[in-house]
């Protein structure tokens, strides 16, 4: 058991390693592209190191990658790292797999770009989340905000015409291999695959890998350390609660500008600017902060409401059209009230069916013929959350026929969707397509599987058994802890001390202390390239 172990963490260094080493390759040749020789990746070269020596490397990257999700305020007390295969989850049916550690299952991303403005092919550069925002903003021929920490991505042709349309499909919990276990559920996808700039190594490189983080990182092109978004929730000391970012569609969390902001400020809100998503907290960061800006204009943000099953906005940033008020994803289970012998017959249960993304490709449909895509000489800019690989991933798994179904309705539907635009605009838009997380596969035994009130129970018998008020939030996703650090230092303990009892639990790798990622954020290099546009 114990060599599995080893050997398990010996393979995800490899892919490490790999990575650093693709990043000096890279730019030794400068941005040049690789010839396409077929579809899929190049093999992975695993090199061999000593055991110790790679887990202490993993180790200070996995700190790295949380440092890069660092703010003031927001980040938790203890940041934990399960071990590769085994995940933290709660004790919910719909989230019996959970992403959000640095493991290549839930880092590995698909990252293409398509379009006549780009130059087609394998791209084994490295690229990351960072990076998406700042090709686009290149493609629309403005700049980010000097903050981020993303580039431009060679991919443009050098003398490419200006796209009418800019739209970005962010496949929500799509792991890469998908695009290659799953290629003739998925015809739409795989067709823009070979004629895309396609990469190879696209990663996400902080921790958490969850949604709003990946979707805030590809929204603004910045670090997690400086937009905000540093996990789907923080726990609000003052007032002693949870707190969730972007709920109710609230942008305010969001401490930087998204492509969408700068878009609407540069064409003083002639571009039609349409975001939609299937949870509050992946549309809100594509929309941006609409008219909660100053000088801001209210962009079109739909976000799918599991209470209601209808879309909803929020009126003081954003604008609900009128067109999509009377749908609602109960007209989904009128036929049947089973998707493949599961109960779907409510607005939150029918997400995890491949009947979801028909529902979702119908309001981006709607949106794209009534709203003035295309029609003047201001590109308009599109954004989207396709959301079931989430869903469906989350409660049958990577590797379930649920989700290669699910894969292939989601394909299908996204003919539509690109249909529907070029029907408006012709041949002429660019089209990004990335991911916010991945997703892990089945666990290799049911003991791999852990539940965060079962961790926080562990840490109360062991530290706090009489009033339990030590741990305040734990929220699997976001792999950190929150800490009452007033009852902390009343029991005369540290968080060195927590850190070093969780780290002898063998389904842990490693666990830092907020102390930890504070100096390590201060003292970090940025993995990314930090070399600006050459001109
Ligand atoms: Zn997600």
């Amino acid at each position: 058991m114990r060599t599995f172990v080893v050997s398990s963490k010996l393979t995800a260094y490899g892919a490490v390693l790999l990575a650093l080493t693709l990043v000096a390759m890279a730019w030794t040749v400068s941005g040049q592209q690789v010839k396409r020789s077929s579809v899929s990746d190049a093999p992975r070269i695993r090199a061999t190191v000593p055991a110790g020596a790679a887990a202490l490397t993993a180790r200070q990257h996995f700190l790295e990658m949380f440092a890069r999700a660092y703010f003031p305020g927001r980040t938790g007390q203890l940041l934990v790292v399960p071990r590769e295969g085994d995940f933290i989850t709660r004790p919910d049916p719909d989230v019996a797999y959970m992403h959000g550690s640095p493991w290549e299952y839930d880092v590995a991303i698909p990252l293409m770009f398509v379009g006549p403005a780009v130059r087609t092919g394998l791209y084994s550069m490295p690229a990351v989340q960072q990076d998406v925002a700042s090709t686009l903003a290149a493609a629309l021929g403005v700049q980010m905000l000097p903050t981020v920490t993303g580039r431009v991505l060679p991919v443009l042709r050098t003398d490419f015409a200006r796209p009418r349309v800019v739209m970005l499909v962010v496949l929500d919990g799509m792991r890469r291999d998908y695009f290659d276990r799953y290629p003739a559920s998925m015809p739409t996808l795989t067709a823009l695959r070979q004629r895309s700039a396609w990469f190879t190594h696209a990663e996400v490189n902080f921790i958490p890998t969850c949604t709003p983080v990946g979707h805030s990182t590809i929204a603004t092109g910045t670090d997690p350390s400086v937009h905000g978004i540093t996990g789907v929730s923080v726990y609000d000391r003052t007032h002693r609660r949870g707190h969730d970012l972007f709920a109710e569609r609230m942008p305010q969390d969001l401490m930087t500008l998204t492509l969408a902001d700068i878009w609407q400020l540069e064409t003083a809100g002639r571009a039609v600017i349409l975001a939609q998503g299937s949870i509050d907290r992946a549309a809100t960061p594509l929309a941006g902060h609409g008219a909660c800006q100053l000088n801001g204009t209210p962009v079109v943000l739909v976000s799918y409401d599991r209470q209601t099953g209808a879309w909803a906005s929020n009126p003081d940033c954003f604008v609900l059209p009128a067109y999509l008020k009377d749908r609602n994803a109960r007209t989904l289970w009128q036929a049947s009230a089973e998707w493949m012998g599961h109960r779907i017959d409510s607005p939150s249960a029918v997400r995890y069916s491949a009947l979801f993304p028909g529902f979702e490709a119908d309001a981006l449909i709607a949106m794209i013929e009534h709203e003035p895509i295309g029609e003047d000489d201001v590109a308009d800019l599109i954004l989207l959350n396709y959301k079931c690989a989430d869903f469906v991933g989350h409660k049958y798994g990577p590797d379930s026929d649920e989700l290669r179904v699910t894969l292939g309705e989601m394909d299908r539907h996204l003919a539509r969707m690109l249909s529907a635009l070029e029907a408006k605009v012709g041949a002429n838009y660019l089209l990004a397509v990335t991911a916010d997380h991945g997703m892990p596969s089945k666990p290799l035994s049911p003991d791999r599987r852990h539940f965060a009130p079962a961790i926080v129970d562990l840490l109360h018998e062991k530290f706090d058994p009489e009033a339990k008020q030590l741990i305040t939030s734990f929220e699997p996703e976001n792999l950190q802890i929150f800490v009452d650090e007033d009852r902390l230092q009343h029991l005369g303990l540290t968080l060195r001390d927590l850190a070093h009892f969780l780290e002898s639990q063998p389904f842990l790798f490693a666990v830092f202390t907020n102390d930890d990622v504070r100096r390590a954020a201060h003292a970090a290099k940025p993995v990314t390239p930090t070399r600006r546009r050459s001109k």
